[in-house]
């Protein structure tokens, strides 16, 4: 179905208490399929402002491709995404809904930072210019007032000392603190971590956690995250969403996902992974 269904629907699995006109983020009957695969399977989803949700399940389960999704990196096969109450997938045309054009996602895409597995930095550029570049092109920001951002930023991550550094000077740690506060210059409404401590030598990921922990208290951002880091989603997260066979098999705060599944699947998955 490309038209919106009734926003009353219920059943969805929703962050936060009390959804319905203020969530951020709508999934509406989301399919993706990859060759003759259904990765989502009519994905009905919504996520609050400031919220903390995390997407645990087995692998191949879902999870990287709902990021994709907001990333808009791929495009569902049917169904609606929106964010902010605007489409990301669609866009309205004389009352009509159209697929989006590039000059819709590009607009779209101002709302939504992302953190990758192995960080992305632009290896040329300064730590600084890394921070400044997508705010002074994308958003207009003057290079002072980009260059104060990013000072700002860097303090945050505790890297005021490497602006000037190159990525490869750095450590994998460092890096991907330096690719969290790139993401976090543009002032997105949602933050996407995709795995982001996966790549890293096992000393340097508490600190990462520690820092995005941080981020999720004192910021207003809203965190969409898929981990492996259970103890991470525990600390982090309002609201678990268990992923299989693309499809959420239940949700929650993660008092009750990791203390008191219902489901056995779950269940299953938790005690092979913690
Ligand atoms: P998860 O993040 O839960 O491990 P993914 O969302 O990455 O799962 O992938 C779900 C399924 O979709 C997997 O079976 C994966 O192989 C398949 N898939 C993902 N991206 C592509 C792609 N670009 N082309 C073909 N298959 C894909």
């Amino acid at each position: 179905p490309i038209l919106p269904a009734d926003a009353s629907a219920t059943g969805t699995p929703e962050a936060g208490a009390g959804a319905g006109s203020g969530e951020l983020i709508r999934f509406e009957g989301v399919t993706k399929r990859f060759g003759g695969t259904t990765v989502l399977d009519s994905l009905d989803l919504t996520v609050l402002p400031n919220r903390h949700v995390t997407l645990i399940g087995p692998s191949g389960s879902g999870k990287t491709t709902i990021l994709r999704l907001l990333m808009t990196l791929v495009r569902p096969d049917e169904g609606t995404i929106r964010v902010g109450g605007e489409y990301l997938t669609h866009e309205e045309r004389g009352g009509r809904l159209v697929p989006a054009g590039e000059r819709h996602l590009r607009e779209v895409r101002k709302n939504i930072g992302m953190v990758f597995q192995h960080f992305h930095l632009f290896p040329h550029m300064s730590v600084e210019r890394n921070l400044t570049e997508a705010p002074v092109r994308v958003l207009g920001l003057s290079r002072d007032e980009a260059r104060e951002r990013a000072r700002e930023l860097l303090e945050l991550v505790g890297l005021g000392e490497r602006a000037d550094a190159r990525p490869g000077q750095l450590s994998g740690g460092q890096q991907q603190r330096v690719a969290i506060a790139r993401a976090l210059a543009m002032r997105p409404k949602v933050l996407l971590l995709d795995e982001v401590t996966s790549a890293l030598d096992p000393e340097l990921v508490a600190g990462v956690l520690e820092l995005l922990t941080d981020i999720a208290r004192s910021t207003d951002v809203t965190l969409v995250s898929v981990t492996h880091e259970m103890g991470f989603a525990r600390d982090i997260s309002d609201c678990v969403m268990m992923f299989d066979q693309g499809r959420v098999i239940e949700y929650g705060p993660p008092d009750k996902i990791f203390g008191a599944p219902e489901r056995e699947r779950t269940r299953e998955f938790l005690s092979a992974v913690l």
